[in-house]
């Protein structure tokens, strides 16, 4: 079964989430934004062991606290991002733009894609490819636990911006309605900032790609 464990960290106050399958207490970092201690703490604690980072996307408040979590474990764990995504991963996912300096960890060796099955014991993550935000975003989608990890593609309320480079408005809007807005209703949107939402709710009421938009 999928365990969860949400954290809020960086200077954008990125959600990381920690998950777990309960039976083999594998785990993986979705979106290791920052602190990478406080993450491995939590999975020490838990008994959890970390063999993987997967990545919604390479900008830096999401990978921020790679480095941190791959120099305390051995073996390395390994590392998922849709190359589309490769080139912002090496411009530090564009963190001195911002004026910050990350450690951005291991290279990527798992290429995400459409369609692929991620696996930690008997949960399943499907990943849909979503370029909109950046040009290599995916979210991950736990169909058994109703869950969706969407990372900057949907916000309760809002969307994710399409200003910075890779950026496009009418390719984020139809990953939204082709990707998000087909999963059931009640699945939970876990977004990359901000609380939780659920497709139903933004199907009707998301001032930017909802029913009344
Ligand atoms: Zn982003
Ligand atoms: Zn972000």
């Amino acid at each position: 079964m999928l365990e969860t464990v949400t954290f809020t960290l960086g200077p954008v106050q990125t959600n990381t989430y920690l998950v777990a399958d309960s039976e083999t207490l594998n785990a993986a970092v979705i979106d290791p934004a920052w602190d990478g201690h406080i993450i491995l703490a939590e999975a020490q604690k838990r008994n959890w062991r970390i063999a993987h980072l997967w990545y919604t996307h390479a900008h830096f408040d999401h990978i921020g606290g790679a480095g941190e979590i791959a120099n305390a474990l051995n073996p390395l764990p390994l590392v998922a991002l849709h190359p589309n995504d490769h080139v912002l991963w090496r411009a530090e996912g564009g963190a001195p733009l911002f004026g910050f300096k990350i450690d951005p960890g291991p290279e990527p060796t798992i290429d995400l894609y459409q369609g692929q099955i991620l696996r930690l014991g008997s949960v399943e993550f499907e990943v849909r490819f979503t370029p909109g935000h950046t040009m290599g975003h995916c979210i991950f989608y736990v169909a058994e636990s109703k869950v969706c990890f969407c990372g900057d593609l949907i916000f309760q309320n809002s969307v994710g911006r399409t200003d910075l480079p890779g950026g496009d408005w009418n390719m984020l809007v139809n990953s939204i309605k082709t990707q998000v807005f087909t999963l059931p209703d009640e699945t939970r949107l876990l977004s990359g900032h901000g609380p939780e939402t659920m497709v139903g709710e933004e199907k009707k009421y998301n001032p930017f790609v909802g029913e009344s938009a």
